[in-house]
């Protein structure tokens, strides 16, 4: 691709867009930004950039920025707007940013998408390779953008990339030589038109693979399976539920491997998984196919995962106050998340629920939550859509900030029981993003203490 002296249109100025642009201007483009956040919020970007002497407009987003361009490159998330739509009508090429760094990038890409559980697996993978001894990065939305490992890309290096519908939805030749799909649920509904776009933009990453190529599925997701015969001739299948002949599974109380040429071995005890939840069973059971297929032994596979510590914000525990765990699991910002939450617990839980909604569907989350759930503390925009959506399902107390759901959670829990904030929305109606509310949370669990401490003092 060549971008010497074309114009091209970075939209978003976030972390992809400020990492497209040094990489855009080294190709000798003439770049320009476009911002609908207002200066003021942007902090130092805008004026940093400005004196690079990229044109950066912010506050709205202008027709003729676009409709000027020869290239744009959405940053992900940026929806559909108007001024997309009348570019593409036009004709004007836009493109993801994991398409325009493909078509620089040197060495290969593992690549990991599903609604839930690609951050994790993706950490895991990187952490597994590269104790293994491989130069392997970790790139997407956990790491850096792919963008910016271009310049310094070796043919033997690995990019284990996290990729996102968002960013499939404008990718055309960007191809894998190692896809992993997690699972698929129905999320960002808010932004993908139907179920159907969403799933279509998530199969690009298998239908672009070649041969040689691998692929790895969930046996147990009928959707994401559905695809074994889409994709590259060779796909390795991971279950927690069912033996598979190529892959991975678990079988009593072993985590198994499967290859072609050889018979099945033990990886480890299931016992032996550091993380809590059937879903980090599902994402370890991805994640040793992976060190395998590069040839690791399974002693080194097995020890990675055994020293994984997980993710913050993710079923990461805070605390015990008599008895009492909290769970921080921000990041689940949709159904199915929140319902693997739930279900990663023995014992009863008091839920914190809420936020903005997603346009996700409450409903599904009533069983689980009759079985499990003691009382539901509802925080945020959606408050009312969830309470009529769960209808009596448990009962209900409502409270207006973080601080109050810590107290209200604590005064109504016992010994032995879980205070989980899993909120199947999204954070942005009272925090900047999930992390911001995790870390609220963490510090209003942490405030409790310290008063109680200082009650019985
Ligand atoms: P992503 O990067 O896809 O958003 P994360 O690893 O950040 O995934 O996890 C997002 C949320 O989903 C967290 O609440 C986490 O506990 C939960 N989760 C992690 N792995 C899975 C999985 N395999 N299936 C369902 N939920 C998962």
């Amino acid at each position: 691709m060549i971008l010497e002296g074309r114009k091209v249109l970075v939209v978003g100025l976030g972390k992809t867009g400020e990492a497209l642009c040094p990489f855009l201007l080294n190709q000798g483009a003439r770049v320009k930004v476009s911002e609908k956040m207002n200066s003021e919020e942007m902090g130092q970007a805008v004026s940093f950039w400005r004196q690079k002497g990229v044109p950066v407009e912010t506050g709205k987003h202008e027709l003729e920025s676009f409709l000027e361009s020869d290239l744009i490159v959405p940053s992900p998330g940026v929806p559909m707007i108007p001024e997309l739509e009348a570019s593409r009508k036009k004709g004007i090429k836009i493109i993801s940013e994991i398409e325009l760094a493909y078509s620089f990038l040197k060495g290969k890409i593992v690549g990991i998408t599903g609604s839930n559980g690609k951050s994790t697996t993706a950490t895991l993978i990187h952490k597994i390779l590269k104790e293994g001894g491989f130069e392997a990065f970790l790139a997407g939305n956990i790491g850096m953008p792919l963008i910016s490992f271009v310049e310094n890309s070796k043919d033997e290096h690995i990019y284990v990339t996290e990729i996102s519908s968002f960013q499939l939805e404008y990718a055309e030749a960007f191809r894998v030589a190692v896809s992993i799909f997690l699972n698929i649920s129905p999320d960002h509904l808010d932004w993908h038109t139907s179920f159907n776009d969403y799933f279509e933009a998530k199969k690009k990453l298998l239908t672009s693979q070649r041969e040689n190529d691998i692929a790895i599925l969930n046996r147990d997701d009928p959707q994401v399976w559905s695809l074994h015969s889409e994709g590259p001739d060779q796909v390795y299948a991971f279950s927690r539920k069912s033996k598979v002949s190529l892959g991975s599974h678990i079988e009593g109380d072993w985590v198994m491997l499967h290859d072609k040429d050889k018979k099945e071995e033990r990886l480890m005890k299931s016992t032996e998984i550091p993380l809590i939840g059937i879903h980090n069973q599902e994402n370890i059971l991805a994640s040793s196919i992976v060190g395998h297929i590069y040839g690791l032994p399974l002693s080194r596979i097995k020890d990675s995962i055994k020293s994984f510590k997980g993710l913050e914000h993710r079923l990461e525990k805070v605390l015990t106050i008599k008895g009492v765990d909290f769970y921080n699991d921000s990041k689940a910002t949709n159904i199915d998340a929140t319902l693997k939450s739930i279900q990663s617990f023995e014992k009863k839980i008091i839920l914190i629920l809420g936020g903005r909604d997603k346009g996700g569907d409450f409903h599904k989350l009533k069983k689980a939550i009759r079985e499990k759930v003691k009382k539901i503390i509802l925080i945020g925009e959606a408050k009312e859509r969830i309470e009529k959506a769960l209808n009596n399902a448990s009962p209900l107390a409502s409270v207006a900030s973080l601080k109050e759901a810590v107290r209200v959670g604590y005064s109504e829990a016992r010994p032995g029981e879980i205070i989980l904030l899993a909120p199947a929305c999204t954070s942005f109606d009272m925090f900047l993003n999930f992390e911001e509310r995790g870390r609220v949370f963490k510090q209003e669990v942490f405030a409790l203490e310290r008063s109680l401490e200082e009650e019985t003092r």
